[in-house]
């Protein structure tokens, strides 16, 4: 036999259905409104170098006739043997996990060591990607054992394809990045170099920096730089860097 539910009680479960409904729908906005809050940015992110060098010719940059090859070969680990252009792929994968934990949109230049893309071409498609900043990824050979550290490459405003605003975001830029990425991973800071030569940043139109991440020509840099922990470092620090280039924390 079923008891009948009293008018009062009635009412009572109405009353705790509505507010359950309500709190619920006040958690999702909540939420919707932190998401909103954490969106960042989109940030281009190119890993230098790849499989096979390119060695056909192209255009230094829009305002010069000067041509250099489409992609270099890149280095190799003195220890490691790993080659320069998985290694930037690598921290690059890394690189964009860390970006989007902290909220910002990530574009990738490439995300296979196997492609054919010249660096004017990787500047153009970061352009053109809406993203606010590039991030070029590589590591550094001296020719010998000795040297190590980072640094960061930054056109100047004699490159007139940015405006003068853009070039000098990209030295703002370099400068957080290599600061950030020094203080993170422990390793010298060889400080920030002017290079107007660069294909790849010349066709930038964007604010756009060069990391030589460390030195594979140097046995030790080379071993820690194909460790896990310490690639999550050299992510965490480049993120760093881009937090602290728009104010983040
Ligand atoms: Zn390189």
């Amino acid at each position: 036999m079923t008891k009948k539910t009293s008018p009062a009680r009635l009412i009572i479960c109405m009353v705790c259905i509505v507010a359950v409904a309500f709190s619920l729908g006040g958690f999702a906005s909540l939420e919707k409104a932190a998401a909103k809050e954490k969106k960042r940015p989109k940030i281009a992110v190119e890993a230098g170098h790849q499989k096979h060098a390119n060695l056909s010719l192209e255009r230094v940059g829009p305002d010069t006739s000067a041509r250099k090859i489409k992609v270099a070969g890149g280095t190799t680990g003195v220890s490691t043997r790993v080659p320069e252009y998985k290694l930037t792929l690598a921290v690059a994968k890394r690189l964009r996990k860390e970006l989007e934990s902290r909220g910002y949109t990530v574009y990738m230049v490439r995300t296979k060591n196997n492609v054919n893309i010249s660096n004017r071409t990787r500047a153009i498609r970061a352009n053109h990607s809406g993203a606010d900043i590039c991030i070029r990824l590589h590591a550094d050979d001296a020719g010998a054992s000795g040297p190590s550290g980072a640094s960061c490459l930054y056109k100047t405003k004699a490159n007139r394809y940015a405006s003068a605003k853009t070039n000098r975001k990209s030295k703002k830029l370099s400068k957080c990045i290599l600061t950030k990425y020094c203080k993170r991973t422990g390793c010298k800071n060889r400080g920030l170099s002017k290079r107007n030569d660069l294909t790849g940043s010349n066709w930038s139109k964007i604010p756009i920096t060069l990391i030589e991440m460390g030195f594979m020509s140097n046995p030790k840099e080379d071993r820690k730089m194909q460790k896990a922990s310490y690639q999550k470092k050299m992510a965490k620090g480049i993120a760093d860097g881009i937090d602290a280039y728009y104010g983040y924390k």
